[in-house]
């Protein structure tokens, strides 16, 4: 196996999905894994949220349904954003289940059901409150349900909304969140005042379900909670200083090892543009990892430093596509083929974690994690 992989901490990842029930109780969970699981593995992590409990999946594609019903995961998909006309007949077949909110995406679906001879295809109503994304009007939201209500095949089993500051504590947010929910309150109504049942209803995202007690309803929908950060200004400060015990550990570490040690003089210059020159004698070391793997160059001048041994050391030079230099000076702390950890679970060796990274970088810890591209194999612990 290669040096340079990513260790998914799946004990991590149900100890937050507990953290976050502890929070939202008897509500319903529809644990996101759209992005591949955030780059912690779409699979895996479907499968041990399912083994948790969960009662739904979110996916952003039809792609990403169809990778987990390949893989035995019977869970009900919920498809966070619009697939294109001609990926219906693929949802359909596969039972994910669409966000809607016009009579033309409707008007699809229920052709391609009645296509396949499907009668009871499940479709949410989505609200836009506020985000300026996918989602109708609240006063359109009546018109919707009744249009679902008369297509063939279709029935309207939840509603929701996204929430777009609720990860901010700034009173102008605050007050906005509380509008969204108005709206969202009132979209809800304008359905059940045509005599239809809004089944679920679900507005609140990570930074809602571990915040927002109010806005849980039926079910929540975290996703950066279950791979372990704090979303937004809700840092693990906010938590503590509101005296609420909340506590997320990080599921991904990303390592590497040490493939050569070189000497260096004062004077030599590492890497592409020589952008760094050594000025007095010290070791660099190479690492087998690059922007390729996530590892972007902008961690370099971001001043980002990898842990070997429980200690740091700078990254020098301009990241490459595949490999990356660190100065490891004259300490015989560091050989050749140990471990050296960019981010992650401090159990593993880390010193930083991916919102760290993203803070340097001025970023958030969703990219971090979500970029990490396909080469770097992903290796499931327990435990
Ligand atoms: C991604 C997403 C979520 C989860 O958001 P987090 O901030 O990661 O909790 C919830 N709802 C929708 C519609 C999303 O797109």
């Amino acid at each position: 196996m290669r040096a340079t992989r990513a260790l998914i901490h799946l004990d991590n990842f149900i100890h937050n999905l507990k953290e976050i029930r502890k929070f939202s109780s008897d509500k319903k969970m529809c644990v996101a894994v759209k992005a591949n699981a955030y780059g912690h593995g779409a699979v895996e992590c479907a499968r041990a949220a399912v083994a948790f409990g969960a009662d739904f999946l979110a996916v952003a594609t039809v792609e990403e349904g169809i990778e987990l019903r390949e893989n035995g995961i019977t869970a009900p998909l919920l498809m966070l954003s619009l697939c294109d006309p001609l990926e219906i007949d693929d949802a359909v077949k596969n039972r994910i289940t669409p966000l809607v909110f016009d009579s033309e995406y409707i008007n699809l679906f229920d052709l391609s059901c009645s296509k396949f001879g499907v009668t009871d295809f499940a479709v949410h109503l989505a609200v836009d409150s506020g985000m300026g994304r996918i989602g109708c009007y609240a006063h359109e939201a009546g018109d919707v349900a009744q249009c679902i209500k008369s297509s063939k095949n279709l029935f309207l089993q939840g509603m929701c909304t996204h929430l777009c500051v609720s990860d901010e504590v700034s009173p102008e947010s605050i007050q906005f969140t509380k509008k969204q929910k108005e709206i969202f309150l009132a979209a809800i109504e304008n359905v059940r005042s045509r005599g239809i049942d809004p089944g679920i209803c679900h507005c609140s995202n990570s930074a809602a379900a571990l915040n927002l007690d109010d806005f849980h309803m039926d079910m929540v929908r975290p996703g950066i909670v279950c791979y372990g950060y704090y979303p937004g200004d809700l840092t693990r400060k906010y938590f503590e200083e509101k005296g609420v015990s909340i506590d997320l550990r990080p599921v991904m570490t990303l390592e590497t090892k040490v493939s050569c040690i070189k000497s260096f003089c004062a004077d030599q210059s590492v890497g592409y543009g020589r952008t760094w020159k050594a000025c007095k004698n010290t070791r660099i070391a190479v690492l087998p990892i690059g922007y390729a793997d996530g590892m972007l160059r902008s961690f370099s001048a971001a001043g980002i430093k990898v842990s070997i041994k429980g200690k740091q050391y700078p990254v020098r030079g301009r990241i490459c596509m595949d490999q990356c230099m660190i100065d490891i000076g004259n300490d015989s702390n560091v050989s050749r083929w140990d471990t050296a950890v960019i981010f992650g679970d401090p159990r593993y060796g880390a010193s930083i974690t991916a919102d760290d990274v993203a803070n340097s970088i001025g970023t958030i810890s969703y990219e971090i994690t979500s970029i990490i591209t396909k080469r770097v194999e992903r290796v499931y612990l327990k435990s």
